[in-house]
C-alpha cells in the first residue's frame, strides 16, 4: 500500500523507447499508451491489474502500441482508433478492443474521455480526460502542432520533443541524419511550438504542465523546464521514467511533498 490514495500520475516511460502513463487513485486506474511491458504495468500497480478501467492508445507506433496485445491478453480493455487496431491482428484482441472516435465522449470507469485528432506522420489522437478528482487533463503527444483550443484545463500533458538549435547542431555533427531531421520536424513538437501552443490556450486554471516524449538526442530537460515555466508562469515537470506526479485539481487538496 502506497502512502498516496488520491489521484497521481505514474510515468513508466516517455520517450521513443516506450511510452506508458498510469492515472491511479485508491480504487481505479487509467492507462495511457501500451509502449512498455505488461509486467512493468503490473508491478507499478502493486500486482493489482483488476483496478485498471482501460487503456487509451494514441497511435500505432511501437513506442505507444507495441505491447497492446499483451495488455489485452491480461484482460485490459484497449480504447483506440481504426488505424491502431488494423495495425495489429484485431481478432487476437479477444474482444478487448473498443473503438473511439474524435469528438465523441466516452466513460472508462469514472474517467470521461474525448479524443481529438493531432498531426503526426500516422493518424494520431490526443485525449481530453476528465475525472472528479483531477479536473480536466489535456494529453497531447506525437504531433508537430496542435491547433485545438482548450478551456479550463487543470493539467497539461504535452509533448516537447526537441529544440531546433539542438537538432541542427546534431545534423551538423553527424549525430542526426538530415532525412531524420525532416521527419522529426513534421511529426514531433518543437520547444517553441510547445510554448506557443500553451500560450494560445487558457492557462488560468492550469495547475501544472507536464512535458512528454523528450528526444534523447535533441532535447535538454533543464532548459525545456525552465523555458516553459518562464513563459507560462506555471509549475513544469518532465515526464521521466519512474516519476510520480500529484494530479489533484484543488489547491487545498494538493499533496505535500513526501506525503
Ligand atoms: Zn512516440
Ligand atoms: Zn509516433
Amino acid at each position: 500500500m502506497g502512502i498516496f490514495t488520491a489521484m497521481r500520475l505514474k510515468v513508466l516511460g516517455s520517450t521513443s523507447k516506450g511510452n506508458c502513463y498510469i492515472l491511479e487513485n485508491k480504487n481505479e486506474a487509467l492507462i495511457i499508451e501500451a509502449g512498455v511491458s505488461i509486467s512493468r504495468v503490473r508491478k507499478a500497480l502493486g500486482g493489482n491489474l483488476g483496478k485498471v478501467a482501460g487503456c487509451l492508445i494514441s497511435h500505432s507506433h511501437n513506442d505507444h502500441a507495441g505491447h497492446m496485445m499483451m495488455f489485452a491478453k491480461a484482460g485490459i480493455s484497449i480504447y483506440s482508433s481504426v488505424p491502431v487496431f488494423s495495425s495489429r491482428r484485431i481478432n487476437k484482441l479477444r474482444n478487448r478492443g473498443i473503438l473511439i472516435e474524435p469528438g465523441q465522449a466516452y466513460f472508462i470507469g469514472s474517467f470521461n474521455i474525448i479524443p481529438f485528432e493531432v498531426n503526426h506522420d500516422v493518424p494520431c489522437l490526443g485525449f481530453l480526460i476528465t475525472h472528479p478528482e483531477t479536473g480536466r487533463i489535456a494529453f497531447i503527444t506525437d504531433t508537430c502542432e496542435c491547433d485545438h483550443i482548450f478551456r479550463n484545463i487543470d493539467h497539461y500533458m504535452i509533448e516537447c520533443n526537441y529544440a531546433t538549435d539542438i537538432l541542427d547542431k546534431n545534423v551538423t555533427t553527424g549525430v542526426i541524419h538530415p532525412t531524420l531531421r525532416k521527419r522529426i520536424m513534421v511529426s514531433h513538437m518543437e520547444l517553441e511550438n510547445c510554448k506557443s501552443t500553451l500560450m494560445d490556450n487558457d492557462l488560468e486554471k492550469a495547475r501544472q504542465i507536464i512535458l512528454l516524449h523528450l528526444s534523447d538526442n535533441n532535447s535538454c530537460r533543464v532548459r525545456f523546464r525552465e523555458e516553459v515555466s518562464a513563459v507560462t508562469g506555471k509549475d513544469v515537470f518532465i515526464a521521466a521514467k519512474g516519476s510520480e506526479i500529484c494530479m489533484l485539481r484543488d489547491p487545498a487538496g494538493r499533496l505535500q511533498p513526501g506525503g
